[in-house]
């Protein structure tokens, strides 16, 4: 009842203040449950007025292609527990920072970027469970343009083999086959091939276009086939972005650095991010202070593709965050302000969801007491009505039962109105006379059977006002002994009334 609603508001964050005009709530219920809580109860017409126009920041419409240049393509590595993920990253990772002058140092940041020989680069997503990469899939927004699968030569096709080609498929992402742990003499590269055939993943030598590379992670073998297949793959799918204007990118991780404070890494989609831009991402904006790659190198600038670790966030934003530039730090505190209005107004609404939900249930549970409650007296009525007629039907009159000081009688009246009549008059008989009236029972209709049975145990008068006794029941009465009187002026019934009782009062035997 009210208390479970009481509890689920207190539940809620509900704010009194900003309950919406609008809501669906009636008012003397909520004021009910608010007055429960010591909350105050006012709608918020203020906040009403301070609903403020739509200040969220948009993206850019689609550059010309006339100003887009070729970037390197941003890839994730995909594929079931154990084939081998997390070697091949690690080898990539090495390889790179091994061909650097010595003192780099390599830290999990979420993203790396792999130069080639040839001055090709590669971005590699590192991030756990893809997290950034599922994000953005679910905004229609996908940060990767190439997976690269691994399947280990010697399982074969697993579970999340597949769900990992369900993901590219639904996401429209191309793949690149990375058959692992070939240095095992149960390596078995042909079966896996074969075995992707059922999943619509057709390697070249079958008639399709997906390259499959064959390599152990563990060893290092071939890595550079699988960087050199990925580029042509790139090549292939023409991979172009916008270096000029307002940033874009993706947040691939988010962390609180002891020194740096919140601290992302971003892969940039568009535009160049430089020091001192301004960028809004969820609910957190920054003004750019520094700058990072993967090594823990400052840099001056990222371009399209490139994985960057970005300093001077107000907040931390999460994996997944669209980041995009603003014009001014004025201009991002209305952004994050107005997302975060948004956001408020969500919770809100979810809310009032709850506690509507409560209200319901708290009506719903009333209207099945009523009903209770009324099916009960109406069941009452109908065994009392029972019981009289058992009563009558059972009680022999042994003897008449006779008290001089009381009057028992019966009335009949046509309709309610005048039975209501007379039972006034009868009210108003000052019961300090000697003679009391014993009304025994009263009704509307025809005098009947009942009426002369009851009458005859009582040794009662049956009081007629406006209807009739039929010749059975007057023969009836005849027999028992019962004197009926019938009236169609309430007065003369009064009368006859009054002078019964003084014939009471002075015996005539
Ligand atoms: P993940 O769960 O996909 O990230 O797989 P891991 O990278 O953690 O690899 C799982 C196990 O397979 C580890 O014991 C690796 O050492 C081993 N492994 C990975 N790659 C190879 C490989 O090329 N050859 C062999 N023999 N073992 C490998």
């Amino acid at each position: 009842d009210i208390d479970h609603v009481y509890e689920a508001l207190l539940n809620t964050s509900l704010d009194i203040d900003l309950l919406e005009p609008e809501s669906p709530l009636d008012d003397i219920w909520i004021k009910e449950v608010l007055k429960k809580s010591g909350k105050k109860y006012k709608r918020a017409q203020l906040k009403q007025e301070k609903v403020r126009e739509n200040k969220d920041a948009v993206r850019r419409p689609e550059a010309d292609p006339a100003f887009l240049i070729p970037r390197f393509p941003v890839v994730t590595i995909m594929g079931h527990v154990d084939h081998g993920k997390t070697t091949l990253l690690d080898k990539l990772r090495k390889t790179q920072v091994a061909a650097m002058e010595a003192g780099g140092i390599t830290q999990h940041i979420g993203a790396f970027l792999v130069s080639l020989p040839s001055g090709e680069k590669i971005t590699f997503l590192d991030t756990p469970g893809h997290a950034a990469f599922s994000a953005m899939r679910s905004r229609g927004a996908y940060l990767t343009d190439i997976i690269i699968l691994v399947v280990a030569a010697e399982d074969g096709v697993m579970k999340q083999t597949v769900e990992s080609i369900q993901h590219a498929q639904n996401a429209q992402v191309p793949i690149i086959l990375a058959i692992n742990k070939c240095d095992k003499p149960e390596a078995d590269p042909e079966r896996v091939k074969k075995e992707l055939l059922t999943y619509d993943v057709v390697c070249e030598e079958y008639g399709g276009d997906v390259q499959a590379v064959h390599i152990s992670a563990l060893k290092g073998d071939n890595l550079m086939a699988l960087a050199e297949a990925t580029v042509a793959l790139a090549e292939v799918l023409e991979l172009k972005g916008d270096p000029t204007g307002l940033v874009e990118a993706v947040v691939v991780e988010s962390r609180t650095d002891k020194g740096k404070g919140p601290v992302t890494t971003a892969i940039i989609k568009r535009g160049t991010l430089r020091k001192g831009a301004v960028l809004v991402a969820g609910k957190s904006w920054a003004k750019v202070r520094l700058l990072f790659d993967e090594n823990g190198k400052t840099i001056s600038d990222a371009c399209p593709s490139m994985p960057v670790e970005i300093i001077g966030w107000k907040d931390l934003p999460s994996a997944g965050d669209e980041i995009l530039e603003v014009e001014s730090e004025q201009r991002a505190r209305e952004v994050v302000d107005w997302r975060k209005y948004v956001k408020e107004q969500e919770k809100m609404k979810e809310d009032f969801k709850v506690i509507e939900t409560k209200r319901k249930e708290h009506e719903d549970s009333r209207r099945r007491a009523w009903e209770k409650l009324g099916s009960l007296q109406w069941k009452e009525r109908e065994y009392i009505k029972y019981q009289d007629i058992k009563k009558l039907q059972n009680v022999k009159p042994k003897e008449k039962i006779e008290d001089l000081n009381t009057l028992p009688i019966i009335i009949k009246g046509d309709v309610d109105g005048s039975v209501e009549a007379i039972l006034n008059v009868i009210n108003t008989y000052d019961a300090a006379d000697e003679c009391k009236l014993e009304l025994l029972h009263f009704g509307v209709g025809d005098i009947n059977e009942n009426d002369i049975n009851l009458a005859a145990t009582f040794n009662a008068v049956v009081y007629g006002f406006s209807v009739n006794a039929s010749k059975v029941i007057q023969q009836l009465a005849v027999k028992k002994r019962v004197r009926i009187k019938l009236h169609n002026i309430i007065y003369r019934l009064v009368e006859d009334l009054q002078e019964e009782l003084s014939g009471k009062l002075t015996p005539s035997v």
